[in-house]
């Protein structure tokens, strides 16, 4: 059998991240991917009609610009990221809505008796986002470089995520613009971890904003594929690894997955220590999927939102709150929280002249198989009246079909496990190497580790490093750049 320096088990940002780094280390890396196509959560297909481009997992982008991966490796050098002037919108009943522009002074502006709140809420951790990115971006045990910016994040979270979240707001529309960015946690509503992602993901909206790549997520995988292939690495498509005894020898192999799936590849090879720690390892609530392909953009009640790249649908906070805590309690909600991307807004290539894609999720209990087509477009028109009207064509995914698709999202949980707060410190395990199993070279790479779900790569680098330091004495980070 032949042999290389890294097996890669997955074709996802994460393992190519992972890939990229040691191949320009030297090293001699073959990914295998189980798919037909690389990507992972990060991919691009007509799922609807000829012609118009769907993201078929992740659209919107908060952490391109803000990874550190991303920026060593100068994403923004090699694909074409547009930047939407409002970041994320929050329509209420109405016609009214929260909007946050990139500029927090302007968001501040349009949030009125709650501006002042706002900016005090973000605007420290704005003027440091790169700092908070750092400390947001790898294992929460290390001591933070900046332990201002750290103490200045804990206490807003601690804040936040309390009954006492309110208190600084005196409208409806502050609170819920702040509550439809915490959602994306997928957790009851207030609670610590949903009030860290929301203001983490706040704060680069108005720190480097929430790109969206021209022609799609899948550019981002193809630059990271292009740069692996230019530094002599391999990629083995539509190859499902069920054993690590299948792979080629190597003196590492990192594996973008699960786990669960850890445990099954390693089989009677897994110590049964750290067998019994990943199997406390906890999955969270799913997502179901929907996209659309529209005859025109959406016509959203409050125009405002025609010019965000992502608009959260749910209602005040205690709506959604009480959406979220249905979808907890094992439920479907009848109007639920919804996450809309409208990419075509400001990326004409993803469909027809003068037609557009709509890209849109839904939160689901674990292990759902009902459609929520249905559902997602009630929640919508509830703030676009109209909107059905412009449906050309429409395919959607349950949050069964979403494990089908990749047996990452077990369950349908595309978090790769619960993103609570305990498990942010402990993913998968309480460790400040995560990364690292007790199996000789062998690491774990995918959004299971820290610093867990999104396209930022940061898991696959960080592991990445890790396997160069240990297994071959390299402890100088390789450069990424073009
Ligand atoms: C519907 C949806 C919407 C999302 N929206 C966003 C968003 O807007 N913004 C954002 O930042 N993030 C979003 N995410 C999350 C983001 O896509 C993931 O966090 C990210 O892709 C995780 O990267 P990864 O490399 O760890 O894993 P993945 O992207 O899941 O990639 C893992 C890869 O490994 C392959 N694989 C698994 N097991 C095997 C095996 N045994 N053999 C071979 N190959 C295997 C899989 O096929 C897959 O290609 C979304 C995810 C979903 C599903």
């Amino acid at each position: 059998m032949d042999t290389v320096d890294v097996v890669v088990v997955g074709a996802g940002p994460n393992g190519l991240a992972a890939a990229v780094t040691l191949a320009r280390a030297g090293l001699s890396v073959r990914v295998y991917e189980r798919a037909d196509t690389i990507g992972g959560g990060a991919r691009t297909s007509e799922l609807t009609l000829p012609g118009y481009l769907h993201d078929v997992c992740s659209a919107v982008h908060p952490m391109a610009l803000a990874s550190e991966f991303f920026r060593r490796f100068g994403l923004a050098s090699r694909i074409e990221l547009r930047l939407p002037d409002v970041a994320y919108g929050h329509p209420l009943d109405g016609g009214r809505a929260g909007i946050a522009y990139q500029s927090i002074d302007e968001t501040a502006r349009g949030l009125g008796v709650d501006g002042p709140a706002w900016k005090k809420l973000f605007g420290p951790l704005v003027e440091r986002w790169r700092e908070l990115a750092e400390f947001t971006g790898g294992s929460l045990l290390r001591l933070p470089r900046n332990p201002l910016v750290a103490a200045q994040f804990g206490a807003r979270v601690l804040e936040q995520g309390s009954p006492l979240w309110g208190l600084r707001f005196e409208s409806d529309v502050a609170p819920a613009l702040l509550s439809g960015v915490e959602a994306h946690a997928i957790l009851p509503l207030p609670g610590i971890a949903p009030a860290a992602a929301g203001l983490m993901l706040g704060t680069h909206a108005h720190g480097v904003g929430w790109p969206v790549p021209v022609g799609g997520s899948q550019a981002i995988v193809d630059a990271m594929a292009a740069d692996l292939l230019a530094h002599g690495g391999e990629i083995v498509t539509g190859t499902e690894i069920t054993s690590l005894a299948e792979l080629p020898p190597s003196k590492a192999v990192l594996l973008d997955v699960s786990p669960r799936a850890l445990l099954r590849l390693g089989g009677d090879r897994v110590p049964a220590r750290y067998a019994r720690r990943l199997e406390r390892f906890r999955y969270g609530n799913a997502v179901a999927k929907l996209d659309l392909a529209l005859s025109d953009s959406v016509p959203w009640a409050n125009p405002e939102l025609r010019r965000a790249g992502t608009v959260h649908v749910g209602g005040t906070h205690a709506q959604i709150a009480r959406a979220e805590a249905t979808i907890a309690a094992g439920k479907h909600a009848s109007r639920p929280y919804v996450l809309v991307s409208q990419p075509s807004t400001i990326d004409s290539s993803r469909a027809p002249e003068g037609k557009h894609v709509l890209w849109a999720y839904t939160h689901v209990p674990s292990g759902s198989n009902i459609d929520q087509t249905e559902t997602l477009i009630a929640q919508i028109e509830r703030f676009a009246p109209g909107f059905r009207d412009t449906i050309l064509a429409s395919t959607s995914r349950t949050a069964v079909g979403e494990e089908a698709m990749n047996p990452n999202y077990v369950g349908g949980d595309i978090s790769a496990g619960a993103a609570t707060f305990g498990q942010l410190l402990r993913r998968p395990t309480l460790s400040p190497h995560p990364w690292q199993t007790p199996m000789k070279g062998v690491y774990l790479c995918s959004s299971s580790t820290s610093p867990g779900p999104g396209v930022h790569g940061l898991a696959g680098w960080h592991a990445a490093r890790r396997a160069l330091a240990v297994e071959f004495g390299i402890s100088k980070a390789p450069e990424l750049g073009l």
